[in-house]
């Protein structure tokens, strides 16, 4: 069995597109929804982030600020220019680039963002929110993965869902997400034991630990759908080799550059899974996606626009 390719480049498209209808309505009435990107520094990873960030603000028609302070800015400084966006009533979604440097105090900054703004979805309220299953911002990896299942129709409801990693920012959300679209979810971690025997009851499985191809291809269930969130850049010939040894073209391309993104499941469980989102061109894609689509959904719900149709812990379809 080959897998069926789940292609994040073709859903970032559709809903680019149609975010691009939205704003343009938004517009039309007076609103253009804005955000406004906080880069610290000169971290060079960081700068082509919010790069693209912005472009993808231009690309669909939003409103964009980028403040740079310089790395020396202080927790009090940040604090401030916070506070200044909160206040900014053209301003929708406030997206603070991290890391950090580290004499600023990234919590304390993080968590003075307006939760009606907090595009990110990292917020304590943003956490709750999700929770409790009411609209709100939701952080958007998992909100991209959430997609990715929605718009391939892959059935959420009733299956056995396995989250691997439990981080904040994409494991915790992931799984919560899932739970409210009805699935059975089993949340494994570093010290989770029998990790195979889990993997294996899985009809869904969203792998994000950030290690090259930890999970095995016999460890997934023949025709499991496979959402690979790690993006891990292998620089190192023999696990190159190891990883893609059923690959040649992507052996060739590592030869040819030096290294190469493979995700947390190994490339061969293109032959066990029943569908697969690729790394790169998967899952990666979504995140800018889901921060668009929050800035939209932001400048709705501080105006108080109703979004039960926007609910993206709610599965379209029930064929798998
Ligand atoms: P993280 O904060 O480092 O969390 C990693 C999680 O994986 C932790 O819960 C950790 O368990 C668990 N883990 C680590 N090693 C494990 C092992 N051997 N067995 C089982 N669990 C293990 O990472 P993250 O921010 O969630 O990101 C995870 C991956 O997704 C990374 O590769 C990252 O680059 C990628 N990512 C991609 C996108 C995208 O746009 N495509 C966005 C975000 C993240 P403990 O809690 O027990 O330590």
């Amino acid at each position: 069995m080959t897998a069926r390719i789940l292609d994040g480049t073709k859903i970032r498209d559709e809903i680019f597109a149609e975010l691009k209808d939205k704003v343009a309505t938004l517009t039309a009435r007076g609103v253009r929804p804005g955000l406004a990107a906080v880069l610290v520094g000169e971290n060079p990873a960081s700068q082509l982030y919010v790069k693209s960030k912005i472009a993808a603000c231009e690309q669909l028609g939003l409103a964009s600020w980028l403040h740079t302070p310089p790395a020396s800015a202080t927790t009090e400084w940040m604090l401030q220019l916070v506070d200044d966006l909160n206040r900014d009533d053209n301003v929708d979604g406030i997206l603070i680039q991290l890391p950090l440097p580290p004499q600023v105090d990234a919590k304390r900054v993080l968590q003075a963002v307006s939760p009606a703004k907090d595009v990110d979805g990292f917020h304590p309220v943003s956490m709750g929110m999700l929770v409790s299953n009411r609209p709100g911002l939701v952080a958007c990896t998992p909100a991209g993965c959430m997609e990715i299942l929605r718009r391939n129709g892959i059935a959420v409801e009733g299956a056995n869902a396995v989250v691997l990693g439990r981080s904040d920012i994409v494991g915790k959300p992931m799984a919560l997400l899932l739970l409210h679209a009805n699935a059975t979810v089993t949340v494994c971690h570093s010290k989770s034991r029998d990790l195979p025997e889990i993997i294996r009851r899985a009809d869904i499985l969203v792998a994000a630990i950030g290690r090259a191809g930890f999970v095995r291809a016999d460890w997934i269930k023949p025709g499991a759908a496979v959402i690979d969130v790690g993006t891990n850049k292998v620089t190192d010939a023999a696990e190159a080799k190891r990883l893609l040894a059923n690959f040649p073209a992507r052996l060739e391309k590592f030869a040819a550059k030096g290294n190469v993104l493979v995700g947390d499941v190994h490339p061969d469980a293109l032959n066990t899974a029943g569908a697969l989102t690729p790394v790169p061109g998967g899952v990666g894609p979504m995140t800018i996606t889901m921060l668009m689509s929050n800035t939209v959904k932001a400048a709705n719900l501080r105006r108080g626009v109703g979004l039960a149709s926007e609910d993206q812990s709610q599965p379209a379809a029930t064929a798998r």
